[in-house]
């Protein structure tokens, strides 16, 4: 079976970078979608500060050898000048982009009076995958970044320790781009009972640079459209949920960001009234159900629910932390109790061929059976 709203958004709408038409139409479909369902439907536009890839990243080895290596775009990554910089590869450590989840190794670009001209990042398990440099302009300065994959990692450190000269030519170029538009999609069910109080249950919408993003996250819009469907069919709940695909996660967590903020400043109590969040991020490939949640007490809670959804379907892991990875976290830094599912691992993640053809309809639909049932214990059905 192919979800139908997997892909809409990965195959005929495709790359959907915040702020595109692509990811305008994507937030159409989706209102379209929550309104067919029986939501109440309402779309928060905001501007942002977005990035666009002038010059496609190259990195080639220029010593011991002449060769291209693998290189993937930093959003937000500052330009070389055109034919890229040349200069001796240092290893400088660890650069932790999500601290305990992406901890990365670094390398320098040196020019012959010792002056850093760039920085390689190398996937420390993977490919030279497509990212967005958190801490430029914050910590880190603004400098050339690009990415590029274990394998070549690899190479540098054996060179390295073997006190061999690297040399390396960067390429690089993008943009900012002030006044970006996008939006997030909002889909009210109200409660019966406790109207005031709120589950949110959400999912991004935007995809990464080059990326269909099927998994990352048409899957996930898919599954809260199912959850939303689901808790309907049950005759509604007791506490409002609100359905929320956010905009521009890709660009950490702006969407959420931005209606976590906008809600404290109308009015500070309406924090209070979100009890639970639950997020589904990349549920459509993997091995195993990745459950991060916190605090503890709401931990049992999740796995109550699992219990009695999708019990023994999946090898289940536990994250008993959250990390600042996705649309969970500006209402966790609230004191929110919160939980995100994720499959993983995926080996197509924030790639080119994170496609429609790697997708298992079956943990879509288990996904949403599990936070239908999360949704459920903490809204409480009619
Ligand atoms: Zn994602």
């Amino acid at each position: 079976m192919v979800s139908e709203v997997t892909k809409y958004l990965s195959e005929t709408i495709g790359e959907r970078r915040a702020g595109t038409e692509a990811d305008k139409k994507a937030t159409e479909y989706i209102a379209r979608k929550m309104k067919e369902i029986g939501l109440e439907v309402e779309i928060q536009k905001f501007k942002f500060l977005g990035w666009e890839m002038t010059r496609r990243p190259m990195l080639e080895l220029v010593e011991p050898q002449q060769k291209e290596l693998p290189s993937g775009v930093f959003m937000f990554s500052e330009s070389t000048p055109e034919g890229g910089i040349t200069g001796k590869l240092e290893y400088i450590g660890i650069m932790p982009f999500i601290p305990k989840l992406f901890e990365w190794p670094k390398y320098a670009v040196v020019d012959d009076a010792g002056n850093h001209l760039g920085y390689i990042i190398g996937h420390i398990d993977g490919p030279a995958i497509n990212f967005t440099l958190m801490e430029i302009g914050k910590t880190y300065g603004c400098a050339p970044y690009i990415m590029t994959d274990q394998e070549t990692h690899e190479y540098f450190q054996e060179k390295l320790a073997a006190g061999e000269e690297i040399r390396v030519r960067i390429d690089t170029a993008g943009k900012l781009v002030p006044g970006l538009e996008t939006q997030n999609v909002i889909g009210t069910l109200r409660g019966s009972a406790l109207p005031d109080e709120e589950i949110i249950v959400c999912a991004h919408h935007d995809s990464t640079y080059e990326s269909h993003g099927a998994n990352d996250n048409a899957s996930g819009v898919d599954a809260v459209l199912r959850v939303a469907k689901n808790l309907i069919e049950k005759g509604g709940t007791k506490k409002t949920v609100k359905f929320i695909t956010f905009a521009a996660e890709e660009y950490l967590f702006f969407g959420s960001y931005y209606y976590v903020k906008t809600l404290k400043e109308k009015d500070p109590s309406s924090i209070a009234r979100i009890k639970n969040v639950v997020n589904l991020d990349m549920v459509g490939v993997g091995e195993y159900l990745w459950v991060w949640v916190a605090p503890d007490s709401f931990r049992h809670q999740v796995d109550e629910a699992l219990k009695e959804s999708i019990k023994d379907e999946f090898d289940i892991q536990w994250n008993p932390e959250l990390l600042p990875a996705s649309d969970h976290w500006p209402f966790f830094e609230q004191g929110i109790p919160s939980v995100m599912l994720i499959f993983w691992p995926h080996e197509q993640y924030h790639l080119s061929t994170d496609m429609i053809t790697e997708i298992d309809d079956d943990k879509i639909e288990k996904t949403a059976k599990a936070a239908t049932a999360i949704a459920e214990r903490l809204a409480g059905v009619n």
